[in-house]
């Protein structure tokens, strides 16, 4: 049976050299690759290399599943190759890679690859839960340290909005999920419905707004979703699709026929009721589990919509007399990398002697809190 101590041997002292991680993330539409270097236990690792191949989705009006599937079929090969080359083709001694959730077709371009060159190589491998990545990168830049379990995290995404209460690398507590759609969608859509394009359209969108001093000169009538009403109280849950009919209702004439700055003025004020949406959530999240807050310091952000200055600035105003510490991933690591995946990888591997058994397959709907529940863990403790 394989074991950090007999395969990696540290003892007390530190090694000059411990080992090296090759990362897979392919859970929607980008192709990621990532070489870390766990040089030793008391430092972070060092990112050899890390690159990132995204389906190019912009004309589509979203991911086409079986896109993305040949997408990363496509892509796998050739860029863990050029990963490999960039690092002068080092001895792998890990090898971690995104389980679920996300698109099955999708995690398997990265997973049955990866499964592959554990075989070859005769290394273990570690199927990793993509949430669990963004979780946990922000930790990677001081080796673990901080923040602290226990802490709160914003995972805002694509693909996921939720409000998670971490007590250790396993031991999750979802405090708020989405009804319907996350963050990032609605966001992406709201901005497609007035004009913008590219592969991240709320990244274009924050781009776009903070292009000119801002007029607003058209006022918008936007929703707070499940607000109290006399048939429902205190829902802690968050729910972005009414944004989208909302916007669409809005818009009283045609696109092209609104000027630049009314398009910019609408798109402000939409970021801002969908921002605010989450706070008035949070704020009655934090009212309501007043006992489980108690001991947590650390707020973290992360995900692609993490990324956004606004919304950074807006939990700390709103927030700051609630946690001491707000913490964000580097802006590059916000949204999908292979980075997250070595990392989380190396917290399951080291402090709970996780691997995964070759029979592990893609995990399509894969709860935070289920996280040791699935099938094909190997644990060494
Ligand atoms: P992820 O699913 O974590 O890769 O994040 C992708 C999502 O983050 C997409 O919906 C992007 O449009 C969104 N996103 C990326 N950068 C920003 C930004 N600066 N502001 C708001 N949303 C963003
Ligand atoms: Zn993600």
């Amino acid at each position: 049976m394989f074991t950090l101590s007999k395969a990696f041997p540290v003892g007390h002292t530190v090694a000059k050299r411990w080992y090296k991680v090759l990362a897979i993330e392919t859970s929607c539409d980008d192709t990621c690759v990532a070489i870390l270097d766990r040089k030793s236990s008391i430092e972070p690792p060092r990112t050899i290399v890390h690159l990132k191949e995204t389906l190019n989705s912009a004309s589509a009006g979203g991911i086409i599943p079986t896109k993305a599937h040949l997408h990363h079929q496509q892509q796998i090969g050739p860029v863990t190759h050029r990963a490999l080359q960039s690092a002068g083709m080092p001895n792998i001694d890990l090898v971690c890679v995104t389980r679920g959730p996300g698109m099955p077709g999708s995690l398997s371009g990265g997973l049955d690859f990866a499964k592959g060159l554990a075989v070859a190589w005769k290394k273990p491998f570690v199927g990793v839960h993509h949430m669990l990545g963004h979780l946990l990168i922000p930790r990677m830049l001081n080796n673990g340290q901080n923040p602290r379990f226990p802490f709160v995290s914003l995972l805002v995404s694509g693909g996921h909005t939720v409000l998670v209460l971490s007590r250790s690398c396993v031991d999750h507590e979802i405090l708020c999920d989405t009804l319907d759609i996350a963050v990032g969608d609605s966001l992406d859509k709201c901005g497609r419905e007035i004009g913008i394009r590219g592969n991240m359209i709320a990244k274009e969108m924050e781009k776009f707004i903070n292009q000119e001093p801002l007029q607003l000169n058209v006022p918008m009538q936007l929703p707070n979703p499940l607000r109290n009403k006399s048939t429902r109280v205190d829902v802690q849950a968050f729910s972005f699709a009414p944004f989208i009919t909302a916007l669409k209702g809005n818009l009283t004439k045609p696109l092209s026929e609104y000027q630049v700055h009314e398009v910019r003025s609408m798109a402000y004020q939409m970021q801002e009721a969908i921002f605010h949406h989450i706070v008035t959530k949070l704020k009655l999240v934090i009212r309501l589990n007043k006992e489980k807050f108690e001991g947590v310091s650390s707020f973290v952000l992360s995900g692609g919509v993490g990324a956004n200055a606004r919304l950074r600035n807006l939990l700390e105003t709103e927030f700051g007399d609630t946690f001491d510490n707000f913490c964000y991933p580097p802006l590059e690591l916000c949204s999908d990398n292979a980075i997250m995946i070595g990392w989380a990888g190396i917290e399951l591997f080291e402090k709970h002697c996780l691997t995964t058994d070759l029979q592990a397959t893609p995990v399509r709907k894969w709860p935070l809190t289920h996280l040791l529940e699935v099938p094909c863990w190997d644990s060494t403790k």
